[in-house]
C-alpha cells in the first residue's frame, strides 16, 4: 500500500490507534482510549504481558528505528493516530518522522522534546520566558563545577543535562557530596547525557505535577497529581521512577493553579511559539510550591508514570478525541472535559532490589481482585510459554483504584495488593499519606 493513497483517510477515521511503549503508562493510555466506541483496535508496540488483557488491545513488534518498515506496517494496520509514550523516541525525532509521512501523532517533535532531554536548554528556556524556577549554572567541565560549588553560599543540586531514566539528579548534603556527584557525572556515569552538568539552587516545598495537553497553540489541563519518588516510607531512600501517586492534588488551591497558569503554563506555550516549536503533545510540569510561589523543577515531554495510570481512570470515553485534537492542532483551548468527580490512587509493586539490581522471570500469582473501580496495569511483566505471568522489570504492577475519598481508594488498593504474590514483592504502605485521613504511621 502506498503511503499517499492511505494518508487522505487518516484524517477522517479514529479506528486504529498505535501506542508506542511498554509500561504501565502505555497500558493505562490504551485502557482509556479503548473506551471510545469509534476505536476498533489499540495496538501496543511492544506493550507487555498485561496489554492483551485490555479490551480491543493487541501487541505488535515493529522496530521503530527501521523507518521504511515502520511506515509500511503502520499503513497495513491502517493506523489513524500514533501516541508516543516514552521520552527516548520523542527525543530521537520519531514524531517528526511520522508527521512527515502524514500520520496524526500525539507527542512533540525533537525540538519540543528538548524541554526534557536537555535540562540546561530547559533552564535557559525558562530564563528567556521569565518563568519562576531555581537559579542555575550550566557547566561544561569538572573544573568549572568546582569553582561554582566552592564559591557558593547556598546548597546546590547537581543534575546531568541529558536523559538518565530519572537517576541523573543528586541532592547533596554537603559541598563534598556536591563535588563527588559532579565528578561521577563528568566521569561518564550517564555517558553523553553527562557531558554538561546543571548546578541548581536547592529549593524547598511540596511537589505537584500538572499536565497540559497542547496542540501547538492552545492547551487544556488534566487533573493534577502528586507522586512519591522515593523508595521507602516517609519519602526516604533513593529516588525511583515513582512508587505511587494520587490525583487530584488537594494541596493545589485555586489561587496556586491560577498563578501556575499565568506565571508558568501560558508563558511556556508563548515561548514555544516564539521559538517556532509546534508542540503537539503533553507538557508535564514538575512543580515545587515554595514560600515565594510555584516554581518549575522540571519539564517532561510525556505523561508521567505512575501519574498517568492514576489519572486515566478519571477520563471519560472522549479522552481519545483530546489526543487527536492535539495531534491536528485543533483544540478549542480550555475544553470542557468530562472528568470523574472521584479521586484516584496508584501503588506500584516492585521487584526486590529495585531501583538497583533485581531479578526478572519470577512467577506472579494474582488472587481475588476487587475490580469495581479498580484496575491493574502491568508495568513490567512477561509471559512464559505455558502462559504464566512473570516479572520483567523493576516496577512490575500498577495497582489503581478510584472512590469518593482517598481513604476508600487506598483501602481498596492495599486490599488488592494482598492478593498479589511474587517472590520479593515490595511496595510502600504509605502512598497518599498526605491525603488519607485514616492514615497513621503506626499502621
Ligand atoms: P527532576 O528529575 O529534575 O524532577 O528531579 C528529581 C527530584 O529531585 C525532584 O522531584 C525533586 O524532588 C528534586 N529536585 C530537583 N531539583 C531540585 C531543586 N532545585 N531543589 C530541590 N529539589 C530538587
Amino acid at each position: 500500500m502506498s503511503i499517499n493513497s492511505s494518508s487522505s483517510n487518516r484524517f477522517n477515521r479514529l479506528e486504529n490507534i498505535l501506542i508506542i511503549g511498554n509500561g504501565g503508562r502505555e497500558n493505562s493510555l490504551a485502557w482509556a482510549i479503548q473506551k471510545n466506541e469509534l476505536v476498533q483496535r489499540v495496538y501496543l508496540n511492544p506493550g507487555n504481558a498485561g496489554s492483551e488483557r485490555i479490551n480491543k488491545c493487541e501487541r505488535i513488534e515493529i522496530d521503530i528505528n527501521n523507518k521504511i518498515d515502520l511506515v509500511e506496517k503502520l499503513d497495513l494496520l491502517k493506523i489513524d493516530l500514533v501516541v508516543i509514550g516514552p521520552e527516548i523516541p520523542l527525543a530521537n525525532g520519531l514524531a517528526d518522522f511520522l508527521r512527515e509521512k502524514n500520520f496524526k501523532v500525539f507527542g512533540p517533535g525533537k525540538d519540543g522534546a528538548k524541554l526534557e532531554y536537555s535540562k540546561s536548554w530547559a533552564k535557559e528556556f525558562m530564563r528567556d520566558a521569565n518563568i519562576p524556577t531555581a537559579n542555575f549554572w550550566k557547566v561544561n567541565s569538572l573544573e568549572e563545577a568546582k569553582k561554582i560549588i566552592n564559591s557558593s553560599s547556598i546548597p546546590l543540586v547537581v543534575k546531568a543535562d541529558g536523559l538518565a531514566s530519572g537517576k541523573g539528579v543528586f541532592i547533596p548534603n554537603s559541598k563534598d557530596e556536591c563535588l563527588r556527584a559532579s565528578e561521577s557525572i563528568f566521569n561518564g556515569k550517564f555517558g553523553k547525557s553527562g557531558n554538561v552538568v546543571v548546578l541548581e539552587e536547592k529549593i524547598n516545598g511540596p511537589e505537584v505535577s500538572v499536565f497540559a495537553l497542547c496542540d501547538g497553540e492552545r492547551y487544556t489541563l488534566l487533573p493534577t497529581a502528586q507522586d512519591h519518588k522515593r523508595l521507602n516510607e516517609a519519602d526516604k531512600g533513593p529516588n525511583t521512577g515513582g512508587m505511587g501517586a494520587y490525583s487530584p492534588a488537594p494541596l493545589l488551591t485555586e489561587d496556586h493553579l491560577n498563578r501556575i497558569i499565568k506565571e508558568i503554563i501560558e508563558p511556556t506555550l508563548d515561548e514555544l511559539i516564539k521559538k517556532n516549536i509546534d508542540y503537539r503533545g503533553v507538557i508535564y510540569f514538575g512543580l515545587m510550591i515554595t514560600k515565594s510561589g510555584p516554581k518549575v523543577i522540571e519539564y517532561n515531554c510525556r505523561f508521567g508514570d505512575p501519574e498517568c495510570q492514576t489519572i486515566m481512570p478519571l477520563m471519560d470515553q472522549d479522552f481519545v478525541f483530546l489526543l487527536e485534537k492535539c495531534s491536528m492542532g485543533k483544540l478549542i483551548g480550555d475544553e470542557i472535559i468530562d472528568i470523574s468527580d472521584k479521586v484516584s490512587g496508584c501503588v506500584i509493586a516492585t521487584s526486590k532490589g529495585y531501583p538497583s539490581e533485581y531479578k526478572t522471570g519470577i512467577p506472579i500469582k494474582i488472587g481475588e481482585i476487587n475490580l469495581s473501580d479498580c484496575q491493574i496495569f502491568d508495568s513490567g511483566t512477561s509471559q512464559s510459554e505455558q502462559g504464566q505471568l512473570l516479572t520483567n522489570g523493576g516496577r512490575v504492577l500498577s495497582v489503581v483504584c478510584q472512590g469518593k475519598d482517598f481513604d476508600m481508594v487506598f483501602e481498596k488498593i492495599y486490599k488488592n495488593l494482598k492478593e498479589i504474590y511474587f517472590d520479593g514483592i515490595y511496595f510502600r504502605k504509605d502512598i497518599g499519606h498526605q491525603v488519607r485521613k485514616n492514615f497513621s504511621w503506626e499502621n
